[in-house]
């Protein structure tokens, strides 16, 4: 392996027995392999702790179009990313987004790229389960809060339960391992995760708690609804014999199993666990900014390379320099005080 200095980003190049492909090296050392991309901040629902429910939208001219979004995956691709999530606001309402995974499935077929997977409230997957599966894609992680029609209602503000649960079933026909993520809400959903961990693993989904973090404004106060996941994990090992596990996907979450279900659960802990010391990706927001941390306002804007070249060569620049300004972790904190946001902006622009 060689090593070279190119806009102040170490970059390897990396030998392998077929091709010879960079690599992107933060100052920590860090490889990142993993990108998550934000294809709109639209959504057709409005879930409680994510959006407010007037919000207004970005102008369509600022979105990347969908050939954009294609040269900045590839771009990553060829510096040495290997999974891509492509996430929103819903992913899926973006229009013709299905020839965004047509396009990336290249990708898949040369063996660049590893994986490409979605995340998604479910809500348009009994249309597209199939589409998705024929592109290349075997795992999608579905956000889902609650079995109880009513409730679901209430934290999807929009949302309708049986049109998940549908999109659900459509897209284990089609052949696609599912996620299921729900965040943990104080007094709305805590005393539901056990049996919503014992339907899931019942279906062969594995199981994915996460806690509220502080991200842009809500019609509320955040600390009514946070959680902390040790504690439900306390009250789920009164029930459940919880063995630490060591898989890992390319996430932050970590796993255990679970005895009596046979599943496997997974903590999500921004707020009261540190995950960044493995930290291996990176997001792009649909406008094209790149967070270097979830955590952080710190950003570098690729539109602007984008836009501005039709080769995707000072695009790359652009990346290597963000890169090399990777910070070492997040400071999430739900201030008491002042009851305000850590980071201004919405996980929809950011992207799950
Ligand atoms: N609309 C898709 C969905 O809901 O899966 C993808 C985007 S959504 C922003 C991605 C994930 O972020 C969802 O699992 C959602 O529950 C989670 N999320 C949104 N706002 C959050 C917050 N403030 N704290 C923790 N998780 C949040
Ligand atoms: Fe939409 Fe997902 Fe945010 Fe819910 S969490 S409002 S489904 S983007």
């Amino acid at each position: 392996m060689s090593l070279k200095q190119a806009g102040g980003c170490i970059i390897g190049d990396l030998e392998t027995s077929q091709n010879s492909q960079q690599t992107l090296i933060d100052p920590f050392q860090r490889a990142v392999t993993y990108v998550r991309i934000s294809v709109t901040d639209r959504c057709d629902f409005r879930c409680v702790y994510c959006m407010a429910e007037n919000m207004t939208f970005l102008p369509k001219q600022e979105l990347l179009s969908l050939e954009e979004l294609d040269r900045l995956c590839t771009s990553f691709v060829s510096l040495g990313v290997k999974k891509l999530r492509i996430t929103g606001g819903e992913p899926l309402v973006r229009k013709n987004i299905l020839q965004l995974f047509q396009s990336l499935s290249r990708h898949l077929d040369s063996g660049a790229l590893e994986e490409i997977t979605v995340t998604t409230n479910g809500s348009q997957l009994a249309k597209y389960a199939d589409e998705l599966y024929a592109t290349g894609v075997r795992r999608v992680n579905v956000s889902l809060d609650t079995l109880d029609e009513n409730k679901f209602q209430a934290i999807t503000r929009w949302g309708r339960l049986s049109q998940v649960l549908d999109g659900i079933k459509a897209a284990q026909k089609a052949g696609l391992k599912i996620k299921i993520n729900t965040v943990a809400l104080k007094d709305i959903n805590e005393h539901e995760l056990a049996s919503m961990m014992q339907w899931a693993h019942t279906q062969g989904m594995d199981y994915t708690l996460i806690e509220t973090m502080p991200l842009g404004d809500i019609d509320g106060d955040r600390t009514d609804q946070y959680l902390p996941l040790n504690k439900v994990r306390e009250k789920l090992s009164e029930r459940f014999t919880l063995q630490p596990n060591t898989y890992k996907t390319a996430g932050p979450a970590r796993y255990v199993d679970v005895s009596e279900t046979g599943g496997r659960l997974g903590f999500i802990t921004p707020m009261t666990h540190n995950f960044c010391e493995s930290c291996n990706r990176v997001r792009v927001t649909c406008t094209g900014q790149l967070f270097m941390c979830l955590g952080q306002e710190d950003r570098a804007d690729l539109r602007g390379p984008l836009r501005a070249s039709e080769s995707n060569e000072p695009l790359k620049q652009a990346i290597r320099e963000a890169i090399d300004r990777k910070p070492k972790g997040h400071d999430f904190i739900i201030d008491r005080e002042r009851n305000q946001p850590a980071v201004s902006r919405h996980m929809s622009v950011t992207g799950g």
